[in-house]
């Protein structure tokens, strides 16, 4: 098979847009994607911040390496969520990654900071993905209007999208539907704008793109995500893009052509900022600090019950990594259909 664009040896056939490439077109073809999709959606021009939430998995690296390579003001946050092995791995491929091409990235230390995903979950009773959604949103969110930044960009993918709009479909998700957009305008002073640019891209072009450029990342996924309904979702739709290439592209592209805005948002403007963080909030109290203030409350009360039984420890116990100490074992991991 030769490339589409120069008639050499081609490494990659895209079944979904009738064409091949060899690795250079390819890579260019990648950057001029995203480019595009920067210029069409409007979603940030070469004079602003961007703040890249990087995870140490290909899409978040490879939009980096591409933002990078066209010359945007860029700045990496890496959140660690202290899930095990999987954090340690992929924080080393993040930090690897801004030292290679020397540009910043802030690392936040969730044990440090506020508390492990682990020790969220186990405290609250919650799955992890929970307490760690409501994190990601704080810090994300803190770091970009601190850090002075204009907007934030994520690497979700085409996959990602279909995936999210497929699950909101199915259950006629309204308020989510009205909000799918790879561009969200802040709804409080206190927020900046949210970018998705690989939302056209799918999930197998990220990581030939990432092969291509030799971007060392995290191959595992989080062991949280085991039997997660998106997977299970992202499943289908594979099964149907192999029968019919172009589906999932189809799929998001005309729902946000066509669909989309038929939905209308409620007004979904924080009303307040919240009293001990001082970011947008529903209540006094927003959930991230509800979340850790509930944490603690959990952590003092199993400590109160320790004591009463006479149990002792070992060793001090860190309250907010639960590590050290006998009582706190690693949360299992999560069923979530449930
Ligand atoms: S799978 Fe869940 S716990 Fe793991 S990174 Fe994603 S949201 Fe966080
Ligand atoms: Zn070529
Ligand atoms: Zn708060």
């Amino acid at each position: 098979m030769k490339c589409t664009r120069c008639h050499e040896r081609a490494e990659i056939n895209l079944r979904s847009h009738h064409t091949a490439f060899c690795r250079s077109c390819f890579i260019l073809y990648f950057q001029r994607q995203i480019d595009r999709t920067i210029t069409k959606e409007k979603m940030f021009t070469p004079h602003e911040r961007i703040l890249v939430a990087v995870s140490g998995g290909k899409d978040s690296l490879a939009l980096w390496d591409v933002l990078i390579a066209q010359g945007y003001h860029t700045e990496g946050l890496y959140l660690d969520l202290g899930i095990g092995p999987y954090s340690a791995q992929s924080r080393e491929k993040a930090e690897r990654f801004a030292r290679t091409h020397t540009v910043p990235l802030q690392v936040v230390t969730l044990a440090e900071e506020a508390v492990s995903v682990p020790t969220a979950a186990q405290f609250t009773h919650r799955v992890p993905c929970a307490a760690c959604g409501t994190m990601k949103r704080h810090f994300f969110d803190q770091a970009a209007i601190e850090g002075g930044f204009d907007v934030l960009a994520t690497g979700h993918n085409l996959d990602d999208e279909a995936a999210r709009l497929l699950g909101n479909a199915l259950h006629w998700q309204t308020e989510y539907l009205a909000r799918e957009k790879p561009v969200l305008t802040p709804t409080h002073p206190r927020f900046v704008r949210k970018v998705r640019p690989l939302y056209r891209l799918s999930e197998l072009e990220t990581a030939v793109y990432a092969f291509f450029r030799g971007i060392d990342y995290v191959i595992e996924e989080c062991p949280n995500s085991v039997g997660a309904t998106q997977l299970f979702y992202k499943d289908i739709l594979n099964r149907i893009e192999a029968k019919m290439p172009g589906t999932k592209l189809t799929f998001v592209q005309e729902f946000l052509r066509s669909a989309q805005p038929l939905f209308v948002a409620p007004d979904g403007s924080p009303p307040r900022e919240c009293e001990v963080c001082g970011m947008p909030a529903f209540a006094a109290v927003c959930s991230f600090c509800s979340l850790l203030r509930e944490v603690e409350r959990k952590q003092d009360n199993a400590e109160r019950k320790q004591a009463a039984a006479g149990v002792w420890q070992e060793e001090p116990q860190n309250r907010r990594t639960g590590e050290g100490g006998r009582e706190f074992p690693d949360s299992p991991i999560p069923d979530l259909k449930r």
